[in-house]
Formats: structure tokens, C-alpha cells, sequence
């Protein structure tokens, strides 16, 4: 993989097909794949016809199964909120099915626990992950796994329940992917769907609703409107969900009563919205930042070397960013590499130090806090970015 560059392609409205120009968002983020930095740019633009909010410019297809190939999104987490979100994805499927022995699918299951508990309750439960990171790093080659790409996905079997969960977002046609999967479902069976709702976007910490790539970013509308393009009729819906995600459960018809888009005609209010919360919250949280600099007249330690970090640096002035002496990071991998010019160390090393250690995560700020602690490093020397916690998925 060395000197891996990604190629890009131009992509039309997948719901429509209009070709649409004008982004109103581009950013660069970086990805760590094979010990390397990658730079990975993201265009978005929304649909003038059917009001759609997409990436026009993607990776291609070669360059984006590299990167899932390669990179984890994995760890059968530990983080209770994350297990506690899957255990309502499944109290949620569960009132669609009323047996117990049925033959399920997860799409892209990154591994977690989705799968796991229906097996315990008597499910043929098949997961599809394309990443070789989180096989290897799970263990887990057993038969109920299939190592692949969802596009490179064959085979006649059927299966009771499909489920993609925040999944469609990252596909690159996520209609041809829904009507190639129904040829796998059987006489009654149902597609579980979970996305970020695009309606429901508030940034709480300094991450982007529109996350590095994600492909697609739905409302409820636009996500009905790929349905019926696909094929499906949703039977269920629910948007209330407190990590501000849409979730249904759709069948596929023998025909499909209705296919009118709807279309989201107060999408750029949406939008507009989204960005001025995104520039406050990002403003409060830099703010907060030099204000423990500057109250700990010494240079400081952030601990995480991921995007929490990355939007940190883009945004920080040449002031705040010297004031970072390095970053400290759990995973191994990292130890010894240069993350925007700053090294990456781990946490023995911060033991040896005694510079004022700052939390770089919303998500995990709580299990980070544990971590440190558990290194017999003193709690007067972290810090924290956020007074609050949020319930992400
Ligand atoms: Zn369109």
C-alpha cells in the first residue's frame, strides 16, 4: 500500500439522476491505512431536482473498497452507551418477528454485538464485513462471517431479515445494492435500515454531521424517496431516536402503490441551520481549549490521535496548535508516527511527564478519564473539553 493515492470519480443523484456541480461543502480528512496517513476529500452537494444531499465526488470504486479493506471500524465495543443502542436496534427488529429460529443478515456489522444476540436467542445470524482489520482483530472466521464487500456479495441464500445499519450512508449506490439484496430475502422478508438523520443533525462536539465517508446524508424523505427507487415499501418507521437517527422496516411488494418522491422543499433552511449550531459549538469547544492553556501556562498532552483531534488542528491558529507539545494514543499502531507534524506517543510515556493531559473526545471522554486514571496518573492533571455527555451511536 505504499504511496496508495486515492482516485476520485464524479457521481450523478442516485435517486434522480441529475448531475448536480456545486458543493456547498469540501473538506480533507486523513485516514490511517497500513501505518499511513491518506488524505481523503469530501464534496457534497444537495440535489436542485429531488432536494437529495450526497457526495458528487467520491472515491472510486478500487480506492474505496481499499480503504474498507484496509481500516477498522471495529471493536466489539465496550462502551455502554454503543451496546445499550444495539440492544434496542434489536428489541426494535424483534417486534417484526415473531419466532425465533430465523435467518438473518447484517450488512457491514463491523462485528458488534447486533448478530451475536440473535444468535444467542436462536438465529442463523450471517454478518458481512469487508474489513481484514476487524477480522484479525476479532478472531472471529467462524461460519457465520463472511469476509466481503457487500457489492462482491453472491449467492442464493434467503434471509428473513437484511439489516444495513449506518451503512447505506457509506455505499456508492446504495439503490443497486437494495435491489441486488432482494433477491436474497425471503416470501416475507424484511430490510432493517438505520441511518444519521440529516433533519435531526446537531453537532455536539467538534465532528461533522457530514462524516468522513459517509456518501449519502438522508432526512427521512430522501431515504423513502431510495426505498420505493429500489423496490421497497417501508411498514415502519422511527425518527425519535436519541442519537438523532432514522430507522425502518421495509418489505418488498409485488408492486409498489406509490412512486412520487417526496422531495424536502426547506432543505437549505435545514442546512443553513446545521452549519451556524456547527460554527458555535466548534467556536465554544477551541475556546475552552485555550482557556486551559492559558490557565495551565504550559504546554499540554491530547489524547487521541483521530478526527476528534484532526477538526481541532484544522481549525486551531498557529498559537494554539504550538501549544500542543504531542498527542497520546491508545492504539499501538500509531506509537512513533507523526499525526499533523506532532508525534504520537503512548500513555506509559505520559506517566514520565507531568504536562496537563487534554481529552480529545465527546464520545469517549468518560472511558478515556477511566484509561488515564488506571495509569496512576493524578486527576488534577486531565482535562475536559465537554460538560456533557452524548448518546451516540
Ligand atoms: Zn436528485
Amino acid at each position: 500500500m505504499k504511496g496508495f493515492t486515492v482516485k476520485y470519480e464524479t457521481r450523478y443523484c442516485n435517486i434522480c439522476t441529475a448531475h448536480n456541480d456545486k458543493n456547498f461543502l469540501t473538506a480533507t480528512s486523513i485516514a490511517y491505512i497500513d501505518n499511513e496517513w491518506i488524505p481523503i476529500k469530501s464534496y457534497v452537494t444537495r440535489c436542485r431536482i429531488c432536494s437529495l444531499v450526497y457526495n458528487n465526488i467520491i472515491p472510486n470504486k478500487k480506492s474505496l473498497s481499499l480503504i474498507y479493506e484496509r481500516s477498522s471500524y471495529s471493536n466489539r465495543d465496550k462502551n455502554p452507551t454503543h451496546i445499550k443502542n444495539i440492544q434496542e436496534q434489536v428489541k426494535y427488529v424483534k417486534r417484526f418477528f415473531s419466532r425465533k429460529n430465523y435467518v438473518s443478515l447484517d450488512v457491514g456489522s463491523a462485528l458488534d454485538k447486533f448478530s451475536e444476540i440473535l444468535r444467542a436467542e436462536g438465529w442463523q445470524a450471517y454478518e458481512i464485513e469487508p474489513s481484514s482489520v476487524s477480522m484479525a482483530y476479532n478472531g472471529l472466521n467462524g461460519k457465520f462471517i463472511f469476509h466481503q464487500n457487500v457489492e462482491e456479495f453472491q449467492g442464493s441464500k434467503k434471509f428473513d431479515l437484511i439489516s444495513l445499519r449506518h451503512v447505506l450512508e457509506h455505499l456508492r449506490n446504495p439503490i443497486n445494492v437494495l435491489k441486488k439484496l432482494s433477491g436474497n430475502l425471503s416470501p416475507n422478508g424484511k430490510v432493517f435500515i438505520e441511518v444519521p438523520n440529516l433533519r435531526k443533525a446537531k453537532p455536539l462536539d467538534v465532528n461533522s454531521f457530514f462524516r468522513f465517508l459517509h456518501l449519502y446524508h438522508f432526512t427521512p424523505n430522501s431515504l423513502s424517496n431510495i426505498l420505493k427507487k429500489s423496490g421497497y415499501e417501508i411498514i415502519d418507521s422511527d425518527d425519535k431516536i436519541n442519537y438523532g437517527a432514522i430507522r425502518i422496516i421495509a418489505v418488498r411488494p409485488k408492486s409498489i402503490k406509490n412512486r412520487k418522491l417526496i422531495i424536502d422543499q426547506d432543505i437549505k433552511r435545514i442546512l443553513d441551520k446545521y452549519f451556524i449550531t456547527e460554527s458555535k459549538t466548534r467556536g465554544h469547544i477551541l475556546h475552552r481549549l485555550r482557556n486551559i492553556v492559558k490557565s495551565k501556562k504550559s504546554k499540554i498532552l491530547l489524547w487521541g490521535a483521530g478526527f476528534h483531534s484532526e477538526i481541532i488542528l484544522q481549525l486551531a491558529d498557529k498559537k494554539l496548535r504550538d501549544s500542543i507539545e504531542c498527542f497520546v494514543d491508545s492504539d499501538k499502531l500509531k506509537w512513533g508516527k507523526l499525526f499533523y507534524g506532532k508525534l504520537i506517543r503512548s500513555p506509559e510515556w505520559c506517566i514520565t511527564s507531568d504536562l496537563p493531559i487534554v481529552i480529545s473526545s465527546l464520545i469517549s471522554q468518560e472511558s478515556i478519564e477511566q484509561s488515564i486514571l488506571s495509569y496512576k496518573i493524578t486527576k488534577s492533571r486531565i482535562n475536559k473539553l465537554y460538560s456533557y455527555k452524548i448518546p451516540r451511536y
